[in-house]
C-alpha cells in the first residue's frame, strides 16, 4: 500500500447525536484510541457528525489535540446566497473540516440527488479545499440488472467529471442493499468493485491519481468483518454507519489487524 493510501476508517453518524452527545462520543473514541497506532501515521480515523455538531467537535479535537479527522455529511453545490437550509463548502472549510461526504445513497434516494447534482457537489467541495468522500453503489435491482461493477463505475466517472488531475478524492463503494441491513458484500466482491472503481479514477483523472486514491467499502461493516476487507489490495478503509455510534465498536474496527 502506498503512503497516500493510509487506511481511512470513517464514521458516518447520519442523523444521530446532538452536539452534547457528539462531545461525549468523540471523547470516548479518542480515549479508546490513545496509543501508538493512532498517532495519525498508520491509520486515519475520521468522524462525520451532523452539521450542528461540527463546531463542538472541532473545538474539542483542537483543544485536546486528538488525532481524529472530521468532516460533514453533505454540502451545497453553491457558495452562498438564497438557498434556505443549505450549507456551503466555504462554511465547512472555515470549521476546519478535512472531508465531506457527497452522494451518499440516502441523499440520492431520499433527496433525489442525481449524478449531476453529485458532480456539482464534488466540484464545490474541491473548490473549497475539502476532500470529497464520494459514495457510489448499486441497489439490489441494479445488481440483478447490471451486475456488480457497472453502476459504481458509472457513478464514479460522473462524479469526477471536470475534477482537475491531481485532486485528492476518496471513493466509498457502498452497495445500497448492504447499508444498515446486516447484509454485507464479500471481501472478494469489494475487491472486484474496488479495482473497477480505481480503473474509473484512472480514466477520469490519471493513473497516478488512481494509485493514490483511497477506496473504501461501506455497508454493515463491524469489528468482526473489517479485516477481510482491509486485506484486499483495492480496499483502503471503510465507511461505517451504525457501528460508528458505539465508540468501543468503532475503535475495534479501527484496530483491524495490520
Ligand atoms: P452501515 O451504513 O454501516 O450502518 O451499513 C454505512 C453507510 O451508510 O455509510
Amino acid at each position: 500500500r502506498i503512503d497516500a493510501r493510509r487506511p481511512l476508517i470513517a464514521g458516518n453518524w447520519k442523523m444521530n447525536m446532538d452536539h452534547l452527545q457528539s462531545i461525549a462520543l468523540v471523547q470516548k473514541l479518542a480515549w479508546t484510541l490513545k496509543d501508538a497506532k493512532f498517532d495519525g501515521t498508520s491509520v486515519e480515523v475520521a468522524v462525520f457528525p451532523p452539521f450542528t455538531d461540527l463546531r463542538s467537535v472541532q473545538t474539542l479535537i483542537d483543544a485536546e489535540r486528538f488525532t481524529l479527522a472530521f468532516g460533514a455529511q453533505d454540502l451545497s453545490p453553491h457558495d452562498s446566497g438564497a438557498y434556505t437550509g443549505d450549507i456551503s463548502g466555504a462554511f465547512l472549510k472555515a470549521l476546519s473540516c478535512t472531508y465531506v461526504i457527497v452522494g451518499h445513497s440516502e441523499r440520492r434516494q431520499l433527496h433525489g440527488e442525481t449524478d449531476e447534482v453529485v458532480n456539482a457537489k464534488v466540484l464545490a467541495a474541491v473548490k473549497h479545499g475539502l476532500v470529497p468522500v464520494i459514495c457510489v453503489g448499486e441497489t439490489e435491482a441494479e445488481l440483478e440488472e447490471h451486475g456488480t461493477s457497472a453502476v459504481p463505475v458509472a457513478q464514479t466517472k460522473a462524479a469526477l467529471a471536470g475534477v482537475p488531475v491531481g485532486t485528492p478524492v476518496v471513493v466509498a463503494y457502498e452497495p445500497v442493499w448492504a447499508i444498515g441491513t446486516g447484509k454485507v458484500a464479500t471481501p472478494e466482491t469489494a475487491q472486484e468493485v474496488g479495482a473497477a472503481i480505481r480503473a474509473a479514477v484512472a480514466e477520469a483523472l490519471s493513473a497516478d491519481d488512481a494509485a493514490a486514491t483511497r477506496i473504501l467499502y461501506g455497508g454493515s461493516v463491524k469489528s468482526g468483518n473489517i479485516a477481510g476487507f482491509l486485506r484486499q489490495p483495492d480496499v483502503d478503509g471503510a465507511l461505517v454507519g451504525g457501528a460508528s455510534l458505539d465508540p468501543t465498536e468503532f475503535a475495534a474496527i479501527a484496530r483491524f489487524p495490520d
